[in-house]
This record gives C-alpha cells, sequence and structure tokens, in this order.
C-alpha cells in the first residue's frame, strides 16, 4: 500500500481492475459497514433517493419525538423492515468479511451501521451494532430491562408487547439524537488498529463518519470502498470505486 496518498480504482460492468489491500500477520483489522454493503442484497440504502429510505423520511420517524408522537408510524416502518431484512439474503461483501475474520482470528473487528443481520449470517462473530438491531426490541421507558430478540412484523400497534414495568416495548435502534452503542468498546478498537477499511457509508452521519480521523490519528492505513467517494474522502489513504460485492472478494492479500 502507498503511504497517505488518495487513490481511486475503478470497476467498469465486464472488466474490474482493484488493488489489493494487503494484510500482514500483526496487523489489527477494523471494519465499519453502512447501508451501502447490503444494497446489492436488495435492501435500499438510506439516502438513495432524496433522503428517504424505502419510500419513507427517516428524519421523521427515527427520531424520540416520533415515537411519542406516532409510535404507530415508526412500529409500521421497522416491521416493514424486519420483513425486507428476513427475505434478504448475505451478498458476497459480507461473505468475504466474515472470510477475512476466519483468517485472522483475534485481530478483526467489525462495527456496523447497519441494523439488518446479514454480517451475522454470513459467518460474522466478533461484530458490533452501533445503530442497534431491528431483531431486537427494548422498553420504551428504558427502565433497564436489557433488550430482547423479536423478529415479528406488527399488523398494528395493539399487537406490540409492553415490558414487565408495564411501557410499550420499542424497536432496539438508536434514533436521531440518541447515543450509538457500545461507543467505549469501538473506540479502544480503534485506536489499536493498524488498517481500517469503510464500506458504503456517505460519510455524513456521525459518529461514524469521524472514524477514519482516528483511525489515522493511530497511525492506521485507511481505505474506504463503495461506488463513489465519501463526504469525508480526503481522509482516507487509498479510495476503492465499486461495488463492495464486486470489490470485496479477493481484495485482502494475506501476507
Ligand atoms: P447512506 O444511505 O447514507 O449511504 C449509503 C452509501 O452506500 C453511499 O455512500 C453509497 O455510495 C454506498 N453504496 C451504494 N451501493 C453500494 C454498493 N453496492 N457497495 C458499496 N457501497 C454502496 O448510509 P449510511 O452512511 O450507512 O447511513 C445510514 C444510516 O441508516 C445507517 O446508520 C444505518 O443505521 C441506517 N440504515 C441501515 C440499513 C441496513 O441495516 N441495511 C439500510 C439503510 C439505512
Ligand atoms: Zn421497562
Amino acid at each position: 500500500m502507498t503511504g497517505c496518498r488518495l487513490t481511486r480504482t475503478t470497476t467498469h460492468e465486464s472488466r474490474l481492475t482493484i488493488m489489493n489491500v494487503s494484510v500482514s500477520p500483526t496487523d489489527r483489522i477494523f471494519i465499519l459497514t453502512g447501508a451501502g454493503i447490503s444494497a446489492e442484497s436488495g435492501l435500499p440504502t438510506f439516502r438513495a433517493s432524496d433522503g428517504l429510505w424505502a419510500g419513507y423520511n427517516v428524519e421523521e420517524i427515527c427520531t424520540p419525538e416520533a415515537l411519542d408522537r406516532n409510535p404507530a408510524l415508526v412500529w409500521e416502518f421497522y416491521s416493514k423492515r424486519r420483513a425486507d431484512c428476513d427475505k434478504a439474503e448475505p451478498n458476497p461483501a459480507h461473505i468475504a468479511l466474515a472470510e477475512l475474520e476466519a483468517k485472522t482470528p483475534g485481530r478483526f473487528f467489525l462495527c456496523t451501521q447497519n441494523v439488518d443481520d446479514l454480517h451475522e449470517r454470513a459467518g460474522s462473530h466478533n461484530l458490533v451494532h452501533m445503530h442497534g438491531e431491528l431483531a431486537k426490541s427494548r422498553c420504551g421507558d428504558e427502565c433497564g430491562e436489557p433488550p430482547v430478540e423479536d423478529h415479528h412484523v406488527y399488523a398494528s400497534l395493539s399487537e406490540v408487547g409492553r415490558c414487565n414495568c408495564g411501557a410499550r416495548m420499542r424497536p432496539h435502534i438508536v434514533f436521531f439524537g440518541e447515543i450509538p452503542l457500545e461507543m467505549d468498546r469501538i473506540q479502544r478498537e480503534i485506536s489499536r488498529c493498524t488498517l481500517m477499511v469503510v464500506i458504503g457509508t456517505s460519510g455524513n452521519v456521525y459518529p461514524a463518519a469521524n472514524f477514519v480521523h482516528w483511525a489515522r490519528q493511530a497511525g492506521a492505513r485507511t481505505v474506504y470502498i463503495g461506488p463513489e467517494p465519501p463526504l469525508n474522502a480526503h481522509a482516507f489513504t487509498q479510495v476503492v470505486e465499486g461495488k463492495a460485492g464486486e470489490v470485496l472478494p479477493g481484495l485482502f492479500e494475506a501476507q
């Protein structure tokens, strides 16, 4: 890999030209994924069209205020996402990351902004969902009860269960304005990584958009993979332009 130079690699429909990312036996790898890695599994990205996610204005739905004002709409949205996710399958990008983890035991950490479970279903183990998980619910009053598994697709608000404390359950999702999960662990992993690879995220949702800066401060090499440069492209050592499912298989060269 070259020093701090921004390099671009392009993919074409019939010709795929990608540089390898070499992984040394001492590298500690931190992966950050966003909605783009699940796009080829048929799950729409967040800002695919004018800030809509699957036809909904998420900035009006994914907020604590929306949950207070219109819980039926919030549950309708996340029930539909659960149904979409159950139908989707991991794509070659999810599988390539699970294979990389198997080759680098103890030196691999995956942080996803995605709420789908496609990384787990591809075989990833050491991962955190910093923005929550679609297949879990938790107490709407945050009484301290832990989140519970919940794959249910609710047809109406009256079906949504109650916590032991009596409050209505809410999706286990980090809404805009709420604090992402597992930030201490994420910061610890970033501070000791030597290679950060960011895949399919637009670089405008914080704090995730800052991770590349923290990794650079820690001296890590930083690579971005996606069909267009993210907003924070300047912060990466290398930008590989292409779809995750086409670029990731075969990208990593173990030394
Ligand atoms: P975003 O929609 O803002 O950005 C998507 C990014 O993916 C874009 O930069 C786009 O260029 C890139 N992309 C599109 N197709 C790609 C492909 N085939 N390969 C690689 N990259 C591709 O998404 P974000 O930055 O992840 O932020 C949105 C937030 O919304 C996330 O935090 C997440 O919690 C939530 N979200 C989750 C899901 C999911 O779980 N599948 C889906 C949509 C949104
Ligand atoms: Zn409760």
